[in-house]
């Protein structure tokens, strides 16, 4: 597990970062209020946090306050360590946020252990987030989250003022390979399927999986039009990939619902997938293995949240 470090005292960190390290720890540094705060801002900063209360540019208590303001998911383990060791001080700390207060002139074991609870805590707390927002059998984000990814994704859209791409997709006649190779076979391709979207996908795409055999795609910031060309793409893919059932290949289509749009007030996440939803639905009235594509609402929709 990564801990990070924030102290500006070069003796103190190498102090600490020796004996951290032969605990099985890996160590990131920070020297400043504001290097702490730029690495927990990353996609994978540390989720347990050695943190010295006076820092040059923001100090701990401040940024301990910061990080709580952002309420993220999985949270971070946050271990303040300070020269004050008054009770008031570490109520101060508490109640700013952070789960545990080391005085500095602790003796060594103490922090060991004391990390170790810290990381017990993290360990739980990051089963826990998998187990909410994770869809069991594929792995994929489940309903909840994806929709929270939206949520996210439109707001960000909103502020810069960049498109935002929707995409329903469902599985054609996926009744039949139930219905023929039994519910586990149906389960297999799922699994495969899922995997097969994931890695077609960007980076900063996000799959999940919406319903029984419906995934909701977001694609943030592509020009409207290349919304249509993921689609069109996923669309070729799954039906060039062979997927197995007890090692025969069966063949699959999926049909698209797509939709595009640079938010407005007139525009809700939900509006979005409800028209996504509909493209999909035309998309399976019009032949199926085929992209509906709109880049502009109905009437209707944008009405529909006046
Ligand atoms: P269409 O082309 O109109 O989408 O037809 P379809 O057969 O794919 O759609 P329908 O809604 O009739 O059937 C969907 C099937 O998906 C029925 C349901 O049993 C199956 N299903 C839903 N969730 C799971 C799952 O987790 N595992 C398996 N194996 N099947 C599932
Ligand atoms: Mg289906
Ligand atoms: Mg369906």
């Amino acid at each position: 597990m990564r801990v990070l470090i924030a102290e500006d005292d070069g003796f103190s960190r190498r102090f600490l970062a020796h004996h951290i390290t032969q605990w099985g720890y890996e160590i990131v540094f920070a020297e400043t209020g504001h290097q702490a705060w730029d690495i927990l801002q990353s996609q994978d900063a540390p989720r347990l946090v050695l943190l010295n209360w006076m820092l040059p540019c923001i100090d701990g208590l401040e940024l301990c306050k910061k990080v709580r303001l952002q309420q993220r998911s999985p949270s971070t383990y946050i271990i303040m360590f300070t020269s004050n060791c008054s009770t008031a001080d570490l109520v101060a700390a508490v109640n700013v946020g952070a789960d545990d207060f080391v005085t500095k002139s602790f003796d060594i074991r103490e922090l060991e252990v004391r990390l170790r609870a810290g990381k017990r805590i993290v360990e739980l707390e990051q089963a826990l987030w998998v187990l909410a927002t994770r869809d069991s059998l594929t792995k994929l984000w489940n309903r909840s989250a994806i929709l929270e990814t939206l949520d996210r994704e439109f707001a960000r859209a909103a502020r810069q003022g960049t498109f935002l791409g929707v995409v329903m997709a469902d599985i054609d006649h996926f009744k039949h390979i139930n219905d023929t190779y039994g519910h586990r076979g149906g389960d297999a391709l799922l699994t495969q399927l899922s995997q097969r979207l994931v890695r077609e996908l960007r980076k900063y795409d996000t799959v999940g999986r919406y319903g029984g055999e419906e995934f909701l795609i977001v694609l943030p910031q592509p020009l409207a039009a290349d919304t249509q060309v993921v689609a069109e793409r996923l669309r070729q893919v799954v039906t060039q990939t062979s997927f197995q059932i007890e090692r025969q290949t069966i063949p699959i289509t999926m049909s698209f619902g797509a939709v595009a749009v640079s938010p407005s007030q007139q525009i809700t996440p939900d509006i979005l997938v409800r028209a996504a939803d509909e493209a999909l639905y035309r998309a399976k009235a019009n032949g199926r293995n085929r992209v509906e594509f709109q880049s502009r609402l109905a009437e209707s929709f944008s009405a529909a949240s006046v």
